[in-house]
């Protein structure tokens, strides 16, 4: 469904991404790994619309993205949780789930706040309090629920598990879990690889805004050499 085609993306005049190939497949969860600094992020802006590769291209069901301005990537049914996660301060939680609602497109509507409410029972009790008041957890919840609320045909998470408590990632484990499940499609970034060797069916590796290694879970597993190199474990 989404096809990362040889993109070239720059900061300036300085190159990040040296001709990115990727592919997610329909109800498949995929990742992106790699030490800091290898060009991950760079490729989610890439497929967002956030910063346009000078060269190559990125479609969704066989349909143009890159190029395009990051809401209507949203609206084509790419749903992202950002790194950082940039819930609204000044919303409060199912203002913040309403408002990514109304970027849906069509009347479509199998998000609705009630199943995020089932997915993340913290969100409901919180939902009268502002983003700002929240704990990381709770806004990363909100970040993912956000996401789902505009129906995404893809869900990237960048970073979603970052400096949360052992209990509050293994919450978001799980709900990946019950997405995938669902037969939600997934592009996932996160330095847990124990867990994404669990849920994942398919791994690439950046190394210095290059594609330099791809394969399943037990293929990774069983090569040490790539852990060690590319990922430093
Ligand atoms: P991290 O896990 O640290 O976010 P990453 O794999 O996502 O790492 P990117 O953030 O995509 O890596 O960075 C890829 C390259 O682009 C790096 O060399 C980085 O220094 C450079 N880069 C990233 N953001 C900018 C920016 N805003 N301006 C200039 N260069 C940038």
């Amino acid at each position: 469904m989404l096809q990362v085609k040889a993109i070239e993306t720059y900061y300036g005049s300085s190159q990040a991404l040296f001709g990115v190939d990727l592919q997610v497949e329909e109800g498949q969860v995929v990742t992106m790994l790699g030490r800091n600094g290898m060009g991950k992020t760079t490729t989610v802006s890439s497929i967002m619309g956030m910063r346009s590769p000078k060269r190559g291209e990125v479609t969704l069901d066989g349909r143009k993205v890159s190029h395009l301005e990051s809401y209507k990537v949203a609206r084509l049914g790419i749903g992202l949780v950002p790194e950082g996660r940039r819930v609204f301060p000044n919303l409060n939680v199912r203002e913040n789930l309403l408002a990514a609602a109304s970027q849906r497109q069509g009347n479509a509507s199998p998000w609705t706040l009630q199943r995020v409410y089932e997915l993340f029972p913290r969100l409901q009790e919180r939902q009268l309090n502002m983003g700002n008041q929240l704990s990381g957890g709770e806004q990363q919840m909100l970040a993912i629920g956000r996401a789902l609320m505009i129906n995404p045909r893809l869900l990237i998470l960048d970073e979603a598990t970052e400096g949360l408590a052992p209990i509050i990632r293994d919450e978001i484990w799980a709900c990946l879990t019950y997405l995938k499940s669902q037969g939600q499609s997934i592009l996932v970034i996160d330095k847990n690889l124990d867990a994404l060797l669990r849920i994942a069916d398919h791994h690439f590796v950046l190394e210095k805004g290059r594609v330099v290694w791809q394969g399943n879970s037990a293929q990774l597993q069983q090569d040490p050499q790539v852990q060690h190199r590319y990922l430093g474990i």
